[in-house]
Formats: C-alpha cells, structure tokens, sequence
C-alpha cells in the first residue's frame, strides 16, 4: 500500500469537536474511489499505532484530500489530530477500504451517524449530477452537533432527488430553527425517523449505513428484518 507525507492546509472546527481538515499532497498525489479510508501512523505513541480515517471530500484533486474528524477525549489519534498546526505533515497510507456506491440507477438511502457521514459526502461531492433518488438520514444528538447544513441544503436545491434529516436522539425542542427548514430536523434516532417517513422498501433500493459500530449493527439487522437483501446493503463500522 502506498506510504504519502501529507500537509495539514486546513483546519475549521464545524460542531465542538468535529474538525474539517484540508491536507495536501506534493508529486504526483494519491487516488482514491469515495468511501475509502486513509490509514494514519500515529508518530511518537508507546506502540505504532494506526488509524482509519474515511476520505471525506471530492476525488477530483489528486493533491488534496479531505477528511473529517471527531475528536475522542483523550483518544491516542484524536490528541494528535487536535495538536496538529497548518503546515504540519502526517504518514498515511492507502486508500483502503471497500465501502462504495455502486453505479447502478437504483434509489439509495444513506444512514450515518456522527462522522461517519464522511464517506458519503466523498460520495456525493465526487459526482457531477445526482440522477437517483438519495436520501441521508444523519444521526447526532442535538442540534449543536449539526454541522455543514448549508452544503446539504444547497445541494437539495440543486439536486431535487436529495433529501436529508438530521436524526437528533436528545433534542425536543426546534424553536430555534426558522419554520422551512424545521423539516430537516427530526428528534429521534435514525431508525424511528426512518419509520416516520413510512419507508417503503423496495427490492431494488440499496442502504449505506456508516458510523458507530452498535449503531450501524443494530440498523443492518432492522433493514433485514424489514426485507432488505443482503447484497443491496453496504455498511462500514467505525
Ligand atoms: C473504516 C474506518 C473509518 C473511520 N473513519 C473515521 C472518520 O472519518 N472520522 C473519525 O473521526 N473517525 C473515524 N474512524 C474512527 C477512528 O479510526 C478512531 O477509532 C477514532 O478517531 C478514535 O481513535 P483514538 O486513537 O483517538 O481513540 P482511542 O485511543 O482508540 O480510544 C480512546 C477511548 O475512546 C473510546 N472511543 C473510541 N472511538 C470513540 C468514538 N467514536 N466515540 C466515543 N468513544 C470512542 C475508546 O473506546 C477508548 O476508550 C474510522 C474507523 C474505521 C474503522
């Protein structure tokens, strides 16, 4: 696999303790397909110490690449991540990983949680035109964990066969948020809201499920009870 040095560019916190990193890469730079992962080399930790991190923006710049990054208290990588400056390098390797849109005309449901909408943004971001129906249902806990809703917004708008819901599991109240754009915001978890749109599923439609391990077992086991196949659901546990 691929060894690169590659150079933080940018860093933007978008919720508490998410961050949205810009890195480049000098020479001939890297490819990747969207919803693949880099694997980073934690420097200086007692053991080497790898981590996966989900490519997070568009593949069309072979000297950048984005990614998006939830920073775990007291996480080995996370610290790391968190101390990095513009400018600094990082060891990564890769890309890796199988998770993948398949290039198909089917209708295809994205279900992340936390971070784990990373791969589908690269998935989104890497296309020209949205043809098939999408929808993304992101789960978080409450509205201060919301980030990059102007991106899906717009990209609904130019894009009417997107749709999007931010799944908040601990947030009651939207009395912040103006009345036509209430219909973005849910109060649940993925699955109830989910329910809430009273999903038909058809045979042909595909699932991504991305994030939290218990999360995304826990919604791969719903989808199969509710008559998903196996071969149309795709899934990558964080
Ligand atoms: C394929 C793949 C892709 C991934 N992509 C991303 C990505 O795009 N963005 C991203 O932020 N992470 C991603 N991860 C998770 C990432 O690899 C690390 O596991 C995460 O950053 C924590 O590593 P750490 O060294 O900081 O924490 P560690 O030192 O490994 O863990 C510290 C403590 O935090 C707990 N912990 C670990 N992760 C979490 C969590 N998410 N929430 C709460 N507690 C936790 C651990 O149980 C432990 O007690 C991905 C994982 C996989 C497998």
């Amino acid at each position: 696999m691929k060894q690169t040095k590659a150079f933080l560019s940018s860093k933007k916190l978008v919720a508490p303790d998410v961050a949205h990193m810009f890195f480049y890469v000098e020479g001939e730079g890297f490819e990747f397909n969207p919803g693949q992962y880099v694997i980073l080399t934690v420097p200086n930790s007692p053991t080497p110490l790898k981590r996966l991190y989900s490519l997070a923006g568009t593949n069309s710049n072979k000297n950048v690449f984005e990614l998006l990054i939830k920073f775990v208290p007291g996480g080995v990588a996370s610290e790391y991540i968190r101390s990095l400056k513009i400018g600094d390098n990082i060891d990564i390797s890769g890309p890796a990983g199988l998770f993948s849109e398949q290039k198909t005309p089917s209708n295809k449901v994205y279900m992340v949680t936390g971070t784990g909408f990373a791969p589908i943004r690269s998935i989104l971001a890497s296309k020209d035109h949205l043809t098939t129906n999408r929808s993304l249902f992101w789960g978080l806990k409450n509205l201060s964990e919301t980030y990059m809703f102007e991106e899906l917004f717009s990209l609904k708008h130019s894009n009417p066969s997107f749709t999007f819901s931010y799944c908040l599991s601990q947030q009651d109240s939207f009395s912040s948020i103006p009345a036509d754009l209430l219909q973005y915001y849910r109060s649940g978890h993925i699955d109830t809201v989910w329910d809430s749109v009273k999903p038909i599923v058809k045979p042909e439609d595909e699932y991504y499920l991305c994030g939290s391990r218990t999360v995304i077992e826990s919604l791969r086991l719903l989808l199969l009870s509710r008559g998903v196949s196996k071969d149309r659901l795709f899934f990558e546990k964080y």
